[in-house]
This record gives structure tokens, C-alpha cells and sequence, in this order.
């Protein structure tokens, strides 16, 4: 069992950050108690800002002496529930350690604080002509040591792989206190266990990252974007499909139906090019020479039309592709603004399973009777699916929402799929993750768990049933 957070444990704590950085009152808890999971909700008892790495490793012994839970926070912008302090204790937010260390051009590597918002570093790396890869949609707010606890992906996964891909070493505060230094600059490193991986996606439940080394590339200098609208959703997922079996590897592309569109159109106050089309793709290519990408472009525009799209739009310049895209970025938001009681789900199958995927969604919407609107990164087999509540009655939404869930889980799943491609497991799908992965994984992940943590204080309620 768990202590409560008494006013000795808040002074104590106090006296680690500073008074100014403990917070116990209502009005500065609030923002607190939820992240971007529609419907979840829980009032943490303190919530502690840390400005550096020693900080956060007196309130981590602190909290294992007496026995209080911590949930760490990036900016609350996941979408499973991970921030949200459900044991109650010590929400510990890293906001704070927000630093870029040092960009390191001789080793294509960056080092940060995990406070940094990940479009800044976006913006701070491309100002010397590098790049980093993994760009969530929730860019501009979310922060890198977020997207590396939920191991984020985005649209340009198809290309360049997730957060995961880019993470070579790593600073961490396990839950006994101890800072433990894993990986480093390195390209190649395999002495021991991968424990840098284990960390990528592990949602603050095995510890708290303090610093990261993150590898980059160079910024690619050419860069196209299509939008192609088609009369047939299945006719657009027929061409992710066979985008990727021609072995033409787009940066992005990304999937719309058309009541998504709408929505966006609805909250943006703005025409959508083609918004009456059944779906809409759009196709990001990006390359080091221009003649290289509108190749590329050549060959993908064909396969579109040959599967019956109705147009080809191209965009070259700035302002066109970031028309073009202002839709499919501001998507979760106008969808909770239709229905503000919604949930998205974040299945993930083999991409050749894309067309399977999306006719059985549309099966399982009609049979149940809710409605359930996809989008999202169809060219790395990622698709969000929005199960809206709209107008049904709580009760009838209630059990439409578990007999939808359930048989879109067992469809991904029937299709060599899993439950979850980037949001996480978190609190809102705890109870699926035997059934994602067996009975035996589950049990290896416990017993890491109960190794690492064995007080339990590190975001307890979260991935585990
Ligand atoms: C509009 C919108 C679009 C989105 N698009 C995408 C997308 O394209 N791809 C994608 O992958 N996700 C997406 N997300 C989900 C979300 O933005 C990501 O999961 C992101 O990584 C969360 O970062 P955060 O800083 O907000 O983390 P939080 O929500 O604060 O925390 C997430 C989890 O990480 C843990 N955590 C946070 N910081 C640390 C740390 N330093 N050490 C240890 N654990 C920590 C928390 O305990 C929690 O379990 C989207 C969300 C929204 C609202």
C-alpha cells in the first residue's frame, strides 16, 4: 500500500526543488490531472517540477523511503492515460529540463533534457542542415522525453522508422534513486542486454529519463507532397499497398476518409481540396536531389491513377504543402470537437493488411451501430480509428464502445497486427494486453518490472492488468 503525501513529505520535498516548484493547491494541481485521453481524470497529491537530474533523484529516494507513488510527465499530450496520476502521490513533471546540450555535427548526435518540446529541437537541428526524423502530430506541444517513454512514431515512420530508431543512449533515474548512464554516441554498441531499448516505450513505469542522446541525419534538400483524392476508400488502401509492394519508399502517407475530412474542414473553417472524395491520401517524397524525388513522384502519381484516383495535386512550395496538410494535422482536435466523448485507437497491422484492416473496421462500425471514423499512417500500417459517441444515450455508448474495441483488436490481431502502434498501452488498455501478446510475455515484462521496481512507486496502474 501506498503513503499519502503528508505536508512533512511536501516540505521535504520543497527543500530538493524549491518552494516555488511544489505544488499542492487546487488550481495549479488541475492541469495535472488528466492528459489528452478523452473521459480520464485524477487528482495527483503534489506535483513536483525538478530542475536537473540530482533533483529528480532525492525525490525518487524520497518517494521510495516513504512508500509514494510517482507518476512522471512530459506535457500531457499522450493519448492512453500514462501522465494521469491514478494511484494519486507525486505527479513529477519534467518540464523544467528543458536544455538542447549540444548538437554534435562530428557524430550526427544530440544531446537534451527530456523537457525539450520536440518541434523546437526540429526547428534547432534544421538550422544547421540536420535532421530529426520522428515528428508525432502532437509536435508542438509534446515533449522528448514523452516521446521516448511511449516510443512515438508519426508520419515519417514509413521511411525512417520511430523514436526508437534515433535513441543511442540514454540518462536514467530508476526507481531505488540510482542515475544510470546507458549507450552513448555510438552507431554500434552490443555489450550486454539493450537496456536503452527497454527503457523506449516502457511509459515511465521502470523509470525516469533525465537526458538522451538522439542520432540524426542530414536535412534532405528536396521535398514534394501529393494529395490524391479517391471515390473509393477501399480503392485508396488498395494503393498504399501497392506503393510499398513497388518498393518506392514515400516519406509519409497518410490516410483520410472523408468524415474526418469534414471535420477538419468544420473546425479549420476552411475548403479541404476534393472533401467530398470517399478518401484522401497524402503522399510526402523527400530525397537529397530534386530529380531523384519527382521520379519518385512520376511513379507513385501512376500508381494513384491506376487505381482510380481522381486526381493528382502536387505541391512544391511552402505555403501549398502547408495547405495541404493543415487538415490531417488538426484532426484529433476537430474530431473531439464533433463528438467531444470519442476514442481513438491506434491498431497496427502489416502494411499489406491495410485493405483487410479498413474493410473489417467499416464491418464491425455498421454491425455494432457506432460510428467509426479512420485515419492516420496507413504507409507504415498505423491507422487511428475514431470511435465517436456523437448522440447515442451513455449506457448504449458504453457497451457499443467495448464491443467495438474488442473486435478491433481481435481484427488487428487476426491480421498479424497489435493493439497499439504508438500511443501506448498506458491506463486505458491495460485489459488487452494479454490477449495482444500472450500470458508468457506479459509474465517476462513483470518480472523486469518487479526487478527494477520492487516497491511498485513508478507509474503503478499503468501497462499491467
Ligand atoms: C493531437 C495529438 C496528436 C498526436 N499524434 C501522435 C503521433 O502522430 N504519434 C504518436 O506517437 N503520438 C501522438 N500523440 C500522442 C502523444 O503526443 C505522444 O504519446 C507523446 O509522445 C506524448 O508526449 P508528452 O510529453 O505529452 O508525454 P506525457 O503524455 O506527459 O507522458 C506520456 C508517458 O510518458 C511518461 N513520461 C513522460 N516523460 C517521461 C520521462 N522523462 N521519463 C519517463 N517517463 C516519462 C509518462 O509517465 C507517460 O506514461 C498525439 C497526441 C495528440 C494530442
Amino acid at each position: 500500500m501506498y503513503t499519502r503525501v503528508s505536508a512533512d513529505i511536501a516540505e521535504r520535498l520543497a527543500a530538493i526543488v524549491g518552494q516555488d516548484h511544489v505544488y499542492t493547491d487546487k488550481e495549479r494541481l488541475t492541469p495535472y490531472t488528466h492528459d489528452e485521453t478523452p473521459g480520464l481524470a485524477a487528482w495527483p497529491e503534489v506535483v513536483v517540477r525538478p530542475g536537473s537530474t540530482e533533483e529528480v533523484a532525492a525525490i525518487v529516494r524520497l518517494a521510495a523511503a516513504e512508500r509514494v507513488p510517482i507518476t512522471p510527465r512530459g506535457a500531457g499530450q499522450g493519448l492512453s492515460g500514462g501522465a494521469v496520476p491514478t494511484a494519486g502521490g507525486i505527479v513529477l513533471s519534467l518540464e523544467r529540463m528543458n536544455r538542447i546540450v549540444e548538437i554534435d555535427h562530428a557524430n550526427l548526435m544530440v544531446t537534451v533534457e527530456p523537457g525539450v518540446i520536440t518541434g523546437d529541437l526540429h526547428r534547432a537541428v534544421e538550422a544547421e542542415g540536420l535532421f530529426y526524423p520522428p515528428d508525432p502530430a502532437s509536435l508542438d506541444s509534446c515533449l522528448l522525453g514523452g516521446n521516448i517513454a511511449e516510443g512515438a512514431g508519426g508520419p515519417r515512420a514509413v521511411k525512417y522508422g520511430t523514436t526508437k530508431d534515433f535513441v543511442a543512449g540514454l540518462e536514467v533515474v530508476f526507481p531505488s534513486g540510482e542515475i544510470v548512464r546507458l549507450g552513448g554516441k555510438l552507431v554500434k554498441n552490443v555489450a550486454g542486454y539493450n537496456l536503452v531499448q527497454l527503457i523506449v516505450g516502457s511509459e515511465g513505469t521502470l523509470g525516469i529519463v533525465t537526458r538522451m542522446t538522439l542520432r540524426l541525419l542530414p536535412l534532405p534538400q528536396a521535398q514534394v507532397d501529393l494529395l490524391v483524392p479517391f471515390e473509393d476508400f477501399q480503392h485508396a488502401a488498395d494503393t498504399v499497398s501497392d506503393i510499398i509492394a513497388k518498393c518506392i519508399v514515400p516519406t509519409t502517407i497518410e490516410f483520410m476518409e472523408r468524415e474526418v475530412v469534414k471535420a477538419s474542414e468544420r473546425l479549420l473553417n476552411k475548403e479541404v481540396p476534393f472533401s467530398d472524395a470517399a478518401a484522401i491520401l497524402l503522399i510526402q517524397l523527400t530525397g537529397r536531389r530534386q530529380e531523384e524525388v519527382e521520379a519518385d513522384m512520376e511513379e507513385v502519381g501512376d500508381v494513384c491513377l491506376d487505381h482510380g484516383a481522381l486526381d493528382v495535386l502536387v505541391a512544391q512550395d511552402r505555403p501549398t504543402r502547408d495547405r495541404l496538410w493543415e487538415a490531417r494535422r488538426v484532426i484529433i482536435e476537430a474530431l473531439n470537437h464533433a463528438s467531444p466523448i470519442n476514442r481513438t485507437e491506434d491498431v497496427s497491422v502489416p502494411r499489406a493488411e491495410i485493405p483487410a484492416l479498413l474493410r473489417g473496421v467499416h464491418e464491425i462500425a455498421e454491425r455494432i451501430g457506432v460510428q467509426m471514423l479512420s485515419f492516420g499512417h496507413a504507409g507504415d500500417g498505423n491507422v487511428h480509428v475514431n470511435l465517436m459517441r456523437y448522440d447515442l444515450p451513455d449506457d448504449v455508448w458504453q457497451e457499443r464502445l467495448v464491443a467495438a474495441q474488442r473486435d478491433l483488436y481481435r481484427l488487428a490481431l487476426s491480421l498479424g497486427g497489435t493493439i497499439t502502434g504508438e500511443h501506448g498501452i498506458g491506463a486505458t488498455r491495460r485489459g488487452y494486453l494479454s490477449e495482444a501478446i500472450g500470458a508468457e510475455a506479459v509474465a517476462i515484462m513483470r518480472a523486469i518490472k518487479d526487478a527494477v521496481d520492487p516497491l511498485g512507486i513508478m507509474n503503478p496502474e499503468k501497462v499491467f492488468a
